[in-house]
């Protein structure tokens, strides 16, 4: 195959060819992937992703659908050759109803989050997926990825809040599965076989997500502690005394909140003191504000009386309340600002945290003494960026070769306390090859087996989530 000329016979949307237009979705917003590829496809409608597909499926093409390509693990980028499409859902983005007696909500792939969750509060309810790329991210990139974030200790991920998906296949079939229903045993759930799949099994072109009320009333903290082990503590009592109030629950270093402070405008310490970790805690519910507030300050009195918390400050008024999810939400922006990043988007079962960071701080110290920590996370979930920077006047260079061997130390501690070395972010091309040395043989084959089952042809996000070669070895074997 060579031109995509024939394309535009069969495909009504628009598609772009010229570098200046194709180059931003070319790289990923880190700038850590650049690829090429024939041609950038825009579709608008479900039909134009199917006649799509059907071209690019003729022709053997691969295929790397896109959403707002905020991704953290390069799934959206394509690779060198310059043989794909990108296909890109972002036209796609209409609002196809909302039922509100069943508390659901029919959106297109390329709706951005914040128009999900703005077009769920016009109709007096609450989409509670949230996360700093909001503004930019769609619920199509959300879904493939099973997108985490904020509000998962009440809410969930992305795959908790799914009802029903509409899929194009592989070969361009249309799969309509836009079911709004909480129960469904007929037959394998093929839904959440795409949640997850990070474009590598069928093309996300709408999705029926679960709605809930609106939360009349907020309260939040941010506090101050001595070490992760007292945030695990204090989430403890938080929860035996008000787990129906708990929305969030996020954990910072000292680190992370000083950074923040420096390179983000306008951003102040909530405390006047500092420690080293900090917890941000937010209740919300339909009770009213002041007995949230009087419940959120009697917990940490009782953390305070007994030592777990150092110091603590109760948001007086909402726009303190924005202050304190600022710094929160700017840590990825404020760590991008002072040089290149090592990222580990980690989980281990709660219970495990703290054994996690003991032994991995201490292995990351024997080896690389004064390594620069920017730990942060969802606590409350068991998923911690467990990041570095470079130490200053380091060069990024020397800070980036020790990547490799980083990785692997970090991710064999994580697998050793029965975590995960991908808690929210995909796998993509990032973290493909160490979760192939990781998983089982068993687990490994039976992915590749969905995979091919799903995707004969292989032209699906090819190269992504697992690798194009076990593939073949799959295919070999079957
Ligand atoms: C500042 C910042 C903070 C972030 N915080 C969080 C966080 O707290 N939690 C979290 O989970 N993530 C977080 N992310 C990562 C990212 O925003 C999410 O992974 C998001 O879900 C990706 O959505 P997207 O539309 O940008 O997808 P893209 O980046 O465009 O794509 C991501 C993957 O999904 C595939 N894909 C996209 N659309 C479709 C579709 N319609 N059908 C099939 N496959 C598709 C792509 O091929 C790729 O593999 C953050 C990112 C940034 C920049």
């Amino acid at each position: 195959v060579t031109g995509i000329s024939d394309l535009r016979s069969v495909f009504a949307g628009k598609l772009l060819t010229d570098p200046a237009d194709t180059a931003p979705f070319l790289t990923d917003w880190r700038g850590l992937w650049t690829g090429r590829a024939r041609a950038v496809v825009q579709p608008d409608s479900t039909a134009d992703v199917a006649a799509a597909v059907r071209w690019c499926a003729e022709r053997r093409v691969p295929i790397v659908p896109q959403g707002g390509n905020t991704g953290m693990s390069g799934g959206a980028t394509p690779d060198g050759s310059g043989d794909a499409i990108v296909l890109s859902l972002a036209r796609l983005n209409r609002v196809r109803g909302i039922d509100t007696v069943n508390d659901s909500i029919i959106v297109e792939a390329g709706c951005i989050l914040q128009a999900v969750q703005d077009a769920a509060d016009r109709a007096d309810r609450y989409f509670p997926l949230s996360l700093a790329a909001e503004g930019s991210c769609t619920i199509g990139g959300n879904l493939a990825c099973n997108a985490g974030g904020t509000g998962v200790l009440r809410y969930g991920v992305a795959r908790d809040l799914c009802l029903g998906l509409e899929i194009v296949t592989a070969d361009g079939e249309i799969w309509d599965g836009l079911r709004g229903l909480r129960k469904d045993n007929s037959g394998y759930d093929l839904r959440n076989l795409f949640i997850g799949s990070e474009g590598t099994l069928g093309i996300i072109t709408a999705a029926v997500l679960k709605l809930h009320p609106r939360p009349l009333a907020r309260a939040t903290a941010f506090v101050a502690l001595q070490s992760p082990a007292s945030a695990l503590e204090l989430l403890g009592l938080v929860r035996r005394r008000h787990q129906s109030a708990l929305s969030a629950f996020e954990l910072l270093s000292e680190t992370c909140l000083s950074l923040v402070v420096e390179h983000q405008p306008g951003a102040r310490r909530p405390l006047g003191s500092s420690a080293p970790w900090y917890v941000l805690i937010e209740f919300s519910g339909s009770s009213d504000e002041e007995s949230l507030r009087a419940d959120l300050e009697a917990v940490l009195m009782a953390g305070l009386d007994t030592g777990i918390v150092l110091d603590a400050a109760i948001a007086e008024s909402l726009s303190q309340a924005a202050a304190f999810w600022t710094i929160r939400e700017g840590i990825s922006e404020a760590q991008g600002a002072i040089g290149k990043t090592i990222k580990h988007d980690i989980a281990v079962p709660i219970s495990a945290i703290g054994r996690f960071l003991d032994q991995a701080d201490a292995a990351v110290a024997r080896r690389w003494p004064g390594a620069r920590h920017v730990t942060f996370g969802h606590v409350g979930d068991g998923n911690l960026h467990y990041n570095f920077s470079p130490v200053p006047g380091q060069d990024g260079a020397a800070f980036m070769a020790m990547q490799d061997d980083l990785n692997a130390l970090i991710h064999d501690i994580v697998v050793a306390h029965g975590g995960t070395i991908s808690a929210e972010h995909g796998l993509g091309v990032l973290r493909r090859d160490e979760a192939a040395r990781l998983k089982s043989p068993v687990e490994l084959r039976l992915q590749h087996k969905i995979k091919h089952a799903l995707d004969p042809l292989g032209i699906l996000n090819p190269g992504k989530l697992i690798a194009v070669a076990q593939r073949s070895a799959t295919e070999g074997a079957s």
